[in-house]
């Protein structure tokens, strides 16, 4: 049991919803609370930021750099008791389901070990042995028991001198084999000598014993000097048989020729993308499997398989020990994830593949595997719009990390999965404006398609079904159902690349949307907004710099558009940028963020400032809440549109100044569907996935508003389901399944939603 506590104190209650946090180590925590409550920015930017941040802090400058710097840092006067955090699920861009679960180098090992290669000479086993894997296999697996001579083929340069065999007298070795026949070297006119004037490889004799009575320690040192002489090459002469030799390299090579042969590097061929493989491979089966199946295969699969391996017959320069703990530690790797039902994902999928529930499993899992104590693992993503079979997963596996020693937040605003939790820390809405539900949207009808149809010759790629055909209709709200893993997201995906994607990163379907100009996928565009404001959010940068350019006092002094937008240099502050703030990358300590001392952090350069609208300048204008720039700005078209929906969104009381780095995830995708409100048409795709999960009600009740907002304007909407977008209040309804994994993939209901009468 863990009794340590983790406290902070001194934050921005405004920010993070709460100024002293203190959490007990060692427990399932829950923070509750919506978009704009803290519950977020507390989770990522404090738990998370503050433990990259120590971590980074102790590396030099430029690895700090490469990990991307160490970032804002967070404002509060002291914390103790953060231990190391991890987030899940894991960031990974790259790399597959093997990855996540540390898998690819023992998995090369068993295979560089267990794979027999044969020589290409005279067909005999290839092996490389140690020192002591030497003695154990002669003495215990071959166990000879016939009088042996160990053997130095010792190559030379140019025919040996008498100083050469004076040495080798000398070092203790006077006798070498010729024609299976023992030669002394020790006087000038010994036979040994004569017969090897003119030779270029002298075998010496190093010792005559019999390997299975000979004791371990004798033999051992036999066949080091051997190797020592020999650049690691030594062989036993078996007497009373002329043709049996064995060898004993330690490179890898043929035990019966010993010539050197190439081992496969199983790491490389792991790596290759394409299962090509070469002729070695694909004839090669262990535990009575094609190695060329394995990277096609699932993990409960590919489990058995290893457990097939310890069953085996062993090849006999294996170690038992080794080999068995080897595929034990495997195993060990994998039982988690086949305990969370993930028995049947693909071992070589693709992360970015996989669906939301998959990958917050399998990253449960490797974090199980990893047994790790001590790491605080925090969950960013809210939970709530996952199935109910699914959370109960990871709410086990949650549960599993604790007792483990670990301790796991996570964030939502749904008091049914807060209920889950051993603690809940309440967090209080900055902001709470009672949303009158918006009148009856009339919905825009209108002709077009978005047509799905496999291409040839079919990718292999998606967990989707490679012949899946999918008509939908244009100009409503589309809810992708099924369960987790049953390949909402890949869908979703597939059209952003399919409408999107370059030549080298195209879909895999043929997608045809005739009318569809603009495609955004909403997680990327949230994850792509980290700079800039509020106001750049919302798109009103550009209108806002045409509305102060018109002004006369602007004409007046010669100040164009571009001297009151930010993105470019012109009217901004030259020293910050138009950030307002300055970062000084300090090289032993936190970064130092100062409100720039040119602009005061205003942002433009004075003379800016002579321009006003109404007696506001444009930095008067980012200090006006979304409420008060709704107000001030209420003759400006655009504009306007864009404000009220932001204001309903949730947004009213933030100033239009805001850093976006300041906004939760929840509150930057309110913030871009609020800016969308303004410039709509049926010419957009929104894709949304779990559009409102983490919100509480009334917040998905807003998100669905918005997205209806969109739609009114005619604009496509799909969004996989979640709080806000359900089988009942969507306009369409596609349900994937019929189960997860290579089990789903498939379109099994897509159908208009009878509406109420
Ligand atoms: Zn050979
Ligand atoms: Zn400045």
């Amino acid at each position: 049991m863990n009794s340590a506590i983790l406290r902070i104190r001194g934050l921005d209650a405004a920010r993070y919803g709460i100024e002293n946090l203190e959490i007990p180590l060692g427990q399932l925590i829950c923070f509750r609370g919506g978009a704009g409550s803290g519950a977020q920015a507390l989770a990522h930017d404090v738990l998370l930021g503050e433990s990259r941040r120590r971590f980074l802090r102790a590396l030099s400058p430029q690895d700090r750099e490469r990990f991307g710097g160490l970032g804002h840092p967070v404002e509060m006067e002291d914390a103790s008791g953060l231990p190391p955090a991890q987030s899940l699920p894991g960031n990974l861009l790259h790399g597959r389901v093997v990855d996540v679960l540390h898998l690819r180098s023992d998995l090369a090992r068993i295979l560089q070990t267990l794979v027999q290669t044969t020589c290409r000479h005279c067909g005999g086993e290839c092996q490389h042995l140690d020192d002591d894997r030497a003695v154990e296999v002669v003495q215990t697996h071959e166990a000879i028991t016939d009088r042996c001579l160990v053997i130095a083929p010792l190559e030379l340069s140019e025919p040996p001198t008498a100083t050469v065999y004076d040495e080798l007298v000398r070092a203790g070795f006077p006798r070498v084999l010729i024609a299976d026949e023992v030669q002394r070297i020790d006087s000038d006119d010994a036979k040994g000598r004569r017969s090897t004037l003119d030779q270029l490889t002298i075998h010496i004799v190093i010792d005559r014993l019999v390997p299975a009575t000979a004791t371990p320690a004798r033999l051992g040192e036999a066949i080091r000097n051997a190797r020592a002489m020999a650049h690691g090459r030594v062989f036993l002469k078996i007497e009373n048989n002329e043709q049996d030799v064995r060898w004993l390299n330690r490179q890898f090579s043929c035990r019966a020729c010993g010539l050197s042969a190439q081992q496969l590097v199983w790491g490389h061929w792991l790596d290759e993308d394409e299962a090509s493989a070469s002729n070695q491979i694909a004839g090669s089966t262990l535990a009575g499997r094609a190695l060329a199946d394995l990277k096609t295969s699932q993990i409960g699969d590919f489990d058995a398989w290893l457990s097939n391996l310890l069953e085996d017959p062993l090849p006999i320069h294996c170690s038992t020990s080794d080999h068995t703990s080897l595929i034990v530690r495997a195993r060990s790797l994998l039982a988690p994830a086949i305990e969370l039902g993930l028995g049947k994902l693909p071992l070589w999928r693709q992360w970015s593949h996989l669906a939301f529930g998959e990958r917050l499993l399998l990253s449960v899992a490797a974090a199980i595997s990893q047994r790790l104590s001590g790491l605080l693992h925090v969950v960013v993503p809210p939970l709530s719009g996952l199935p109910a079979a699914t959370l109960s997963v990871v709410m086990d596996g949650l549960g599993r990390l604790v007792t483990q020693g670990g301790t796991v937040v996570f964030v939502d605003a749904d008091s049914a999965v807060a209920a889950r939790a051993q603690v809940v820390v309440d967090l209080q809405k900055v902001e709470s404006q009672e949303q009158q539900p918006s009148a009856k949207v009339q919905r825009v009808e209108r002709d077009g398609m978005l047509v799905i149809r496999p291409r040839s010759p079919v990718a292999d790629s998606t967990p989707l079904d490679p012949d899946l055909r999918l008509d939908l209709p244009l100009g409503c709200l589309i809810c992708v159902d099924g369960s987790s893993g049953s390949g909402k997201s890949a869908l979703l995906r597939q059209l952003t690349l399919g409408l999107t994607g370059s030549a080298d990163c195209r879909s895999d379907f043929a997608i045809d949307a005739t009318g569809i100009r603009r495609c955004l996928h909403m997680s990327d565009e949230v994850l792509r907004a980290s700079q800039g404001t509020l106001m750049q959010l919302l798109t009103l940068g550009r209108d806002l710099a045409r509305l102060f350019a018109a002004t006369s006092s602007a004409q007046e002094h010669q100040l164009r558009s571009e001297s009151f937008e930010l993105e470019r240099p012109g009217g901004r502050c030259a020293r910050c940028e138009g950030v307002g703030e300055i970062v000084h990358r300090l090289e032993y300590v936190e970064d130092l963020v100062v409100i720039c001392p040119d602009c005061e952090g205003r942002r433009f350069r004075e003379e800016v400032f002579v321009a006003t609208v109404r007696g506001a300048s444009i930095g008067d204008l980012m200090e006006m809440t979304v409420d008060e720039a709704a107000r001030f700005l209420h003759r400006e078209q655009r504009p306007q549109a864009i404000l009220r929906a932001a204001q309903v969104d949730g947004l009213a009381s933030y100033q239009l100044g805001t850093p976006v780095h300041r906004l939760d995830r929840l509150l930057i995708l309110r913030a871009l569907l609020a800016a969308h409100a303004g410039r709509a048409d049926h010419r957009d795709l929104f894709l949304v996935e779990r559009a409102g999960a983490g919100e509480d009600q009334a917040g998905a009740r807003q998100v669905h508003e918005s997205l209806r907002r969109l739609v009114a304007r005619g604009a496509t909407v799909v969004a996989t389901r979640a709080m806000a977008v359900t089988p009942d209040n969507a306009d369409w309804l596609v349900s994937m399944g019929p189960g997860t994994g290579a089990a789903g993939g498939r379109i099994v209901v897509s159908k208009q939603v009878s509406g109420p009468a």
